[in-house]
């Protein structure tokens, strides 16, 4: 009987299904990048980075689920400031090694039509299949 499988509801399963279905081929966790991209497309010297809404703070002007807890302020306030640190630090050493780097967020899975346009923009057309 077929399983229904947590993980494959996870944002960076949806975009990999998005995208594989739209055309487009990648590699997954490029080894030997900055912070290993989730997506890579080697050709076109771009990378996905697909986060989630708390740990990588969306920031609450734009998102509820990327609020700080109000509780423990001061750990999780730490704790996720270096979370955003560290992602600034490895789209900077990306784009310095000649990448471009598009992030999407958990919250922008609601709408998949959109995120897939937005991705296609970014990514350029998918190759045509022979
Ligand atoms: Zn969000």
């Amino acid at each position: 009987m077929a399983r229904i499988r947590s993980r494959d509801t996870k944002p960076e399963m949806i975009v990999r299904r998005l995208l594989h279905g739209a055309g487009y081929r990648y590699r997954l966790h490029g080894r030997g990048l900055p912070g290993k991209p989730d997506l890579v497309f080697g050709g076109r010297r771009k990378v996905v980075l697909v986060h989630g809404c708390f740990w990588h703070q969306h920031g609450e002007e734009r998102c509820l689920d990327g609020r700080k807890p109000k509780s423990n302020t001061g750990y999780w306030h730490e704790k996720l400031e270096r979370n955003v640190q560290r992602d600034l630090r490895n789209q900077e050493e990306l784009r310095a090694l000649g990448w471009e780097v598009l992030v999407v967020w958990e919250c922008e899975m609601r709408s998949t039509g959109e995120l897939l346009s937005r991705l296609a923009d970014f990514l350029g057309p998918a190759r045509a299949r022979r």
